[in-house]
Protein backbone atom coordinates (compact mmCIF):
# COMPACT_ATOMS: atom_id res chain seq x y z
CA UNK A 1 0.00 0.00 0.00
CA UNK A 2 1.33 3.54 -1.01
CA UNK A 3 2.21 5.78 2.09
CA UNK A 4 1.71 8.88 3.03
CA UNK A 5 4.76 10.30 2.02
CA UNK A 6 4.67 8.68 -1.46
CA UNK A 7 1.16 9.81 -1.66
CA UNK A 8 1.77 13.66 -0.18
CA UNK A 9 5.21 13.84 -2.84
CA UNK A 10 2.95 12.49 -5.59
CA UNK A 11 0.50 15.01 -5.12
CA UNK A 12 3.34 18.04 -4.78
CA UNK A 13 4.56 16.69 -8.01
CA UNK A 14 1.77 16.21 -10.45
CA UNK A 15 -0.79 18.94 -9.36
CA UNK A 16 0.50 21.74 -11.62
CA UNK A 17 0.70 19.41 -14.71
CA UNK A 18 -3.24 18.33 -13.69
CA UNK A 19 -4.07 22.21 -13.55
CA UNK A 20 -2.73 23.09 -16.75
CA UNK A 21 -5.54 22.32 -18.91
CA UNK A 22 -9.25 21.48 -18.31
CA UNK A 23 -11.05 17.68 -18.62
CA UNK A 24 -11.12 17.30 -22.11
CA UNK A 25 -14.33 15.02 -22.01
CA UNK A 26 -16.40 12.34 -20.29
CA UNK A 27 -13.85 10.32 -18.41
CA UNK A 28 -13.23 6.51 -18.03
CA UNK A 29 -13.27 4.46 -14.88
CA UNK A 30 -13.41 0.73 -14.62
CA UNK A 31 -16.86 -0.05 -12.94
CA UNK A 32 -15.67 -1.97 -10.48
CA UNK A 33 -13.53 0.68 -9.29
CA UNK A 34 -16.44 3.75 -9.00
CA UNK A 35 -17.81 4.72 -6.00
CA UNK A 36 -20.19 7.02 -6.18
CA UNK A 37 -22.51 8.05 -9.46
CA UNK A 38 -23.93 10.78 -8.17
CA UNK A 39 -22.40 13.44 -9.55
CA UNK A 40 -21.17 11.54 -12.46
CA UNK A 41 -17.86 11.26 -13.63
CA UNK A 42 -19.46 13.24 -16.81
CA UNK A 43 -19.12 16.60 -14.30
CA UNK A 44 -16.12 16.30 -14.30
CA UNK A 45 -15.57 17.29 -18.55
CA UNK A 46 -14.92 21.15 -19.29
CA UNK A 47 -13.96 21.66 -15.87
CA UNK A 48 -10.64 22.54 -15.02
CA UNK A 49 -8.97 20.75 -11.67
CA UNK A 50 -8.09 24.05 -9.45
CA UNK A 51 -6.45 22.15 -6.53
CA UNK A 52 -5.06 18.80 -5.70
CA UNK A 53 -4.36 17.99 -2.04
CA UNK A 54 -3.90 14.60 0.03
CA UNK A 55 -6.16 14.19 2.78
CA UNK A 56 -5.17 10.93 4.87
CA UNK A 57 -4.80 8.46 1.91
CA UNK A 58 -7.12 10.05 -0.01
CA UNK A 59 -5.88 11.97 -3.52
CA UNK A 60 -8.40 14.87 -3.70
CA UNK A 61 -9.04 16.68 -6.89
CA UNK A 62 -10.59 20.00 -7.02
CA UNK A 63 -12.50 20.89 -9.60
CA UNK A 64 -15.17 24.11 -8.54
CA UNK A 65 -17.51 22.45 -5.95
CA UNK A 66 -16.68 18.80 -6.85
CA UNK A 67 -13.84 16.84 -6.80
CA UNK A 68 -12.61 13.57 -8.23
CA UNK A 69 -11.58 11.58 -4.88
CA UNK A 70 -9.45 8.31 -5.43
CA UNK A 71 -7.79 5.67 -2.95
CA UNK A 72 -5.84 3.80 -4.46
CA UNK A 73 -6.19 1.05 -1.84
CA UNK A 74 -3.47 -1.80 -1.75
CA UNK A 75 -2.48 -2.35 -5.17
CA UNK A 76 -3.71 1.02 -7.26
CA UNK A 77 -1.38 3.05 -8.53
CA UNK A 78 -1.59 6.74 -10.38
CA UNK A 79 0.61 9.37 -12.30
CA UNK A 80 0.34 12.43 -14.65
CA UNK A 81 1.56 12.20 -18.01
CA UNK A 82 2.28 15.33 -19.68
CA UNK A 83 1.72 15.57 -22.91
CA UNK A 84 5.31 15.31 -24.32
CA UNK A 85 4.50 11.44 -23.18
CA UNK A 86 2.63 9.82 -25.44
CA UNK A 87 3.62 6.26 -23.82
CA UNK A 88 0.78 5.50 -21.58
CA UNK A 89 -0.16 2.64 -19.47
CA UNK A 90 -1.91 -0.24 -20.82
CA UNK A 91 -5.53 -1.42 -18.88
CA UNK A 92 -6.16 1.74 -17.16
CA UNK A 93 -8.79 1.79 -14.59
CA UNK A 94 -8.90 5.53 -14.55
CA UNK A 95 -8.60 8.01 -17.31
CA UNK A 96 -8.68 11.65 -16.90
CA UNK A 97 -7.91 13.35 -20.39
CA UNK A 98 -7.32 16.36 -20.45
CA UNK A 99 -7.30 19.53 -23.45
CA UNK A 100 -3.87 19.75 -23.67
CA UNK A 101 -3.00 16.15 -23.91
CA UNK A 102 -1.75 15.05 -20.82
CA UNK A 103 -3.97 12.61 -19.00
CA UNK A 104 -4.17 11.57 -15.04
CA UNK A 105 -4.06 7.51 -15.47
CA UNK A 106 -4.79 5.24 -13.01
CA UNK A 107 -3.86 1.27 -13.45
CA UNK A 108 -4.25 -1.64 -10.97
CA UNK A 109 -1.49 -4.26 -10.17
CA UNK A 110 -3.25 -7.04 -9.18
CA UNK A 111 -6.00 -8.84 -10.93
CA UNK A 112 -8.60 -7.31 -8.04
CA UNK A 113 -9.77 -4.13 -9.13
CA UNK A 114 -9.49 -2.82 -5.10
CA UNK A 115 -9.12 0.98 -5.86
CA UNK A 116 -11.62 3.59 -5.40
CA UNK A 117 -13.05 6.54 -7.79
CA UNK A 118 -15.21 8.99 -7.35
CA UNK A 119 -16.83 12.39 -8.14
CA UNK A 120 -17.96 14.18 -5.07
CA UNK A 121 -19.94 16.93 -3.82
CA UNK A 122 -19.16 18.50 -0.89
CA UNK A 123 -21.66 17.03 1.55
CA UNK A 124 -20.40 13.72 -0.47
CA UNK A 125 -17.09 14.45 0.21
CA UNK A 126 -17.92 15.24 4.00
CA UNK A 127 -19.25 11.89 4.07
CA UNK A 128 -15.94 10.32 2.45
CA UNK A 129 -13.34 12.18 4.60
CA UNK A 130 -15.42 14.18 7.10
CA UNK A 131 -14.24 11.41 9.81
CA UNK A 132 -10.41 11.72 9.42
CA UNK A 133 -8.45 13.22 12.36
CA UNK A 134 -6.17 16.13 11.70
CA UNK A 135 -3.00 16.07 9.09
CA UNK A 136 0.20 15.51 10.62
CA UNK A 137 2.04 17.40 8.36
CA UNK A 138 -0.11 20.27 8.64
CA UNK A 139 1.07 23.72 9.81
CA UNK A 140 -1.95 23.44 12.07
CA UNK A 141 -0.79 20.44 13.92
CA UNK A 142 1.02 21.96 16.93
CA UNK A 143 2.47 20.33 19.96
CA UNK A 144 -1.12 21.14 21.58
CA UNK A 145 -2.72 19.25 18.69
CA UNK A 146 -0.80 16.35 19.64
CA UNK A 147 -2.06 16.87 22.71
CA UNK A 148 -5.97 16.79 22.22
CA UNK A 149 -5.24 13.52 19.89
CA UNK A 150 -3.13 11.69 23.03
CA UNK A 151 -6.17 12.95 25.68
CA UNK A 152 -9.04 12.66 23.63
CA UNK A 153 -9.17 9.02 25.07
CA UNK A 154 -7.02 6.44 27.04
CA UNK A 155 -5.25 4.42 24.13
CA UNK A 156 -1.83 2.30 23.20
CA UNK A 157 0.36 4.73 21.15
CA UNK A 158 0.39 2.31 18.33
CA UNK A 159 -3.53 1.69 17.99
CA UNK A 160 -3.85 5.25 18.05
CA UNK A 161 -0.93 6.70 15.32
CA UNK A 162 -3.06 3.69 13.44
CA UNK A 163 -6.02 5.20 13.84
CA UNK A 164 -7.26 7.62 10.81
CA UNK A 165 -10.14 9.01 12.45
CA UNK A 166 -7.59 10.64 15.22
CA UNK A 167 -4.49 11.22 13.17
CA UNK A 168 -5.04 10.71 9.18
CA UNK A 169 -2.82 9.03 7.30
CA UNK A 170 -0.13 7.06 9.22
CA UNK A 171 -0.87 3.62 9.29
CA UNK A 172 1.11 0.39 10.39
CA UNK A 173 4.68 1.36 8.82
CA UNK A 174 4.39 4.54 9.89
CA UNK A 175 3.25 4.48 13.49
CA UNK A 176 6.25 1.62 13.78
CA UNK A 177 8.64 3.91 12.57
CA UNK A 178 7.17 7.14 14.88
CA UNK A 179 7.49 5.52 17.94
CA UNK A 180 10.88 3.52 16.95
CA UNK A 181 12.17 7.42 16.31
CA UNK A 182 10.61 8.82 19.76
CA UNK A 183 12.19 5.97 21.38
CA UNK A 184 8.51 5.09 22.78
CA UNK A 185 7.05 1.85 23.72
CA UNK A 186 4.55 1.01 21.22
CA UNK A 187 1.96 -0.17 24.02
CA UNK A 188 2.57 3.13 26.31
CA UNK A 189 -0.94 4.83 27.35
CA UNK A 190 -1.34 8.20 25.39
CA UNK A 191 -3.18 9.98 28.53
CA UNK A 192 -0.53 9.11 30.89
CA UNK A 193 2.30 10.36 28.09
CA UNK A 194 4.77 12.50 30.31
CA UNK A 195 5.36 15.76 29.18
CA UNK A 196 9.41 14.56 27.16
CA UNK A 197 7.23 11.89 25.57
CA UNK A 198 5.20 13.91 24.03
CA UNK A 199 7.42 16.10 22.77
CA UNK A 200 9.36 13.13 21.55
CA UNK A 201 6.70 11.94 19.93
CA UNK A 202 5.74 15.33 18.02
CA UNK A 203 9.17 15.78 16.86
CA UNK A 204 8.66 12.19 15.59
CA UNK A 205 5.79 12.59 13.35
CA UNK A 206 7.39 15.58 11.86
CA UNK A 207 10.79 14.26 11.22
CA UNK A 208 9.96 10.84 10.21
CA UNK A 209 7.04 11.93 7.87
CA UNK A 210 8.40 14.97 6.67
CA UNK A 211 12.23 13.25 6.20
CA UNK A 212 9.66 10.39 3.91
CA UNK A 213 8.06 13.22 1.54
CA UNK A 214 11.15 15.07 1.03
CA UNK A 215 13.02 11.05 0.36
CA UNK A 216 10.07 10.32 -2.17
CA UNK A 217 9.88 14.14 -3.59
CA UNK A 218 14.22 13.22 -4.78
CA UNK A 219 13.16 9.84 -6.10
CA UNK A 220 9.85 9.69 -7.27
CA UNK A 221 8.46 11.19 -10.71
CA UNK A 222 5.05 12.47 -11.67
CA UNK A 223 3.92 8.46 -11.35
CA UNK A 224 3.89 6.30 -8.23
CA UNK A 225 6.15 3.33 -8.82
CA UNK A 226 4.44 0.06 -9.21
CA UNK A 227 6.49 -0.98 -5.89
CA UNK A 228 6.30 0.76 -2.50
CA UNK A 229 9.84 2.66 -1.53
CA UNK A 230 10.62 -0.37 0.80
CA UNK A 231 14.08 2.72 1.70
CA UNK A 232 11.55 4.76 3.86
CA UNK A 233 10.63 1.95 6.18
CA UNK A 234 13.68 1.36 8.67
CA UNK A 235 11.88 -1.06 10.89
CA UNK A 236 8.70 -1.82 10.09
CA UNK A 237 8.84 -5.68 8.38
CA UNK A 238 12.39 -5.90 9.37
CA UNK A 239 11.92 -7.52 12.76
CA UNK A 240 14.95 -10.14 13.42
CA UNK A 241 17.22 -7.39 11.99
CA UNK A 242 19.58 -5.29 13.74
CA UNK A 243 18.18 -1.49 15.41
CA UNK A 244 19.76 0.81 12.73
CA UNK A 245 20.08 3.01 16.36
CA UNK A 246 21.70 0.29 18.57
CA UNK A 247 22.21 -2.50 16.33
CA UNK A 248 19.74 -4.75 18.72
CA UNK A 249 17.90 -7.35 17.13
CA UNK A 250 14.45 -5.92 16.23
CA UNK A 251 12.09 -7.84 18.21
CA UNK A 252 7.83 -7.73 17.05
CA UNK A 253 4.80 -8.84 18.90
CA UNK A 254 1.57 -9.90 16.63
CA UNK A 255 -0.95 -7.80 18.05
CA UNK A 256 -4.70 -7.02 16.60
CA UNK A 257 -3.59 -9.01 13.07
CA UNK A 258 -0.49 -6.15 12.91
CA UNK A 259 2.67 -7.25 13.63
CA UNK A 260 4.21 -4.80 15.33
CA UNK A 261 8.17 -4.31 15.39
CA UNK A 262 10.15 -2.19 17.84
CA UNK A 263 13.70 -1.92 19.79
CA UNK A 264 13.47 -3.10 23.05
CA UNK A 265 16.31 -1.43 23.88
CA UNK A 266 14.92 2.18 22.59
CA UNK A 267 11.47 1.42 22.98
CA UNK A 268 10.92 -0.54 26.52
CA UNK A 269 13.47 -0.09 28.36
CA UNK A 270 15.01 -3.27 26.91
CA UNK A 271 11.70 -5.14 28.23
CA UNK A 272 10.54 -7.89 25.47
CA UNK A 273 6.83 -7.87 24.42
CA UNK A 274 5.64 -11.10 25.05
CA UNK A 275 1.53 -10.97 24.49
CA UNK A 276 -1.36 -8.20 25.06
CA UNK A 277 -1.96 -9.44 28.38
CA UNK A 278 1.94 -9.18 29.09
CA UNK A 279 2.23 -5.74 27.18
CA UNK A 280 -0.52 -4.18 30.00
CA UNK A 281 2.00 -4.97 32.42
CA UNK A 282 4.65 -3.77 31.14
CA UNK A 283 4.14 -0.61 29.48
ZN1 LIG B 1 17.58 0.17 19.19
Amino acid sequence: MPELPELEALVQAIASGVARAPVRDVPRAHFAVLKAAVPPLAALAGRTIDRTERRGKHLLFHAGDIALAVHLMTMGRIGYYPPSVTKRPRGAVLDVAFADGGALIGTEGGTRKSMRVGVYDAPGLQELIGHLGPEPLAEAFDPAALDAVLDHEGRQLNALLRDGRRLAGIGRAFADEILHEAQLSPFAHSQRLPADGRARLYAAIRAVLGRGVAECSERQGLVLPARNDGRLLRIHGRDGTPCPRCATTLAFIDFESNRIVYCPPCQTGGRVLADRRMSRLLR
